[in-house]
C-alpha cells in the first residue's frame, strides 16, 4: 500500500493521514519528521540538509530527494508508506517514481482530499482566540454562545492576523499554484484518486477506506 496524501491547507489531511496509518499499520512519512530523523540519526544526507537549514535555506531537491529514498529503503516500508508533504513538484515526483523503481515498488494511490476553496476559507478564517484568557474558538465548528465573547470569561475574540481573508486567500492561491501541476502529473499517470472532503471527518475515512480496501 505505497500511497501520497495531497490535499490544501484546511482540508482535514492531517485528520485522514492519522486515520490511514492507524487502520492500516503503515508508517506516515512526512516531510518535516524525515529531516528530523535523519538530523538525529547524523546521516550524511540529514547533516547536509541541517547545514541549509542553519542558514535558513531551501533544502535542494537533491538532498531531499536522497532522504526520501533512505527513508523508503527501510524495513518499515516493506507494506507500504503514506507520504505527505513530498514531493511538492513535479521534479520531486518524477524522482519518486525512480526510487520506487530501483526499490521494486510502485505507486497504488495518490490520494487527494478535495475542498472547494470558498469552504477551505471558511475553515480557515473561522478561528477566534479570547484576549484575555487565550481560549480558541471556531465560527464554524466552535462558536462561542454569544457572539465575540469568551464563554470562560467574558473576555473580547479577535482573529489573529495569520487567520485574515487575504493571508489566508494568500496561503491558498500559492498552494493551488503549486499543487496543481503535480495533480496533473498523478492523473495522467492514472494514480489520483480524488476524495471528497466536504462531508463528515467519518464519511471522508470511509471513502480512503473503501479506496484502500481494494488493494488487499
Ligand atoms: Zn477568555
Amino acid at each position: 500500500m505505497n500511497l501520497v496524501l495531497m490535499g490544501l491547507p484546511g482540508a482535514g489531511k492531517g485528520t485522514q493521514a492519522e486515520k490511514i496509518v492507524n487502520k492500516y499499520n503503515i508508517p506516515h512519512i512526512s516531510t518535516g519528521d524525515m529531516f528530523r530523523a535523519a538530523i538525529k540519526d547524523g546521516t550524511e544526507l540529514g547533516l547536509k540538509a541541517k547545514s541549509f537549514m542553519d542558514q535558513g535555506a531551501l533544502v535542494p531537491d537533491e538532498v531531499t530527494i536522497g532522504i526520501v529514498r533512505e527513508r523508503l529503503s527501510k524495513d518499515d516500508c516493506e507494506k507500504g508508506f503514506l507520504l505527505d508533504g513530498f514531493p511538492r513538484t513535479v521534479p520531486q515526483a518524477e524522482a519518486l517514481e525512480g526510487i520506487l523503481a530501483d526499490l521494486n515498488k510502485k505507486m497504488d494511490y495518490v490520494i487527494n482530499i478535495d475542498v472547494d476553496q470558498e469552504i477551505l476559507m471558511e475553515r480557515l478564517t473561522g478561528r477566534r482566540i479570547c484576549k484575555e484568557c487565550g481560549a480558541t474558538y471556531h465560527l464554524v465548528f466552535n462558536p462561542p454562545a454569544q457572539e465575540g465573547k469568551c464563554d470562560r470569561c467574558g473576555g473580547e475574540l479577535y482573529q489573529r492576523e495569520d487567520d485574515n481573508e487575504s493571508t489566508v486567500k494568500n496561503r491558498l492561491q500559492v498552494n493551488i499554484q503549486q499543487s496543481q501541476p503535480l495533480l496533473d502529473f498523478y492523473e495522467s499517470k492514472g494514480y489520483l484518486r480524488n476524495i471528497n472532503g466536504q462531508q463528515d471527518i467519518d464519511i471522508v475515512f470511509t471513502d480512503i477506506d473503501q479506496l484502500l480496501g481494494g488493494l488487499n
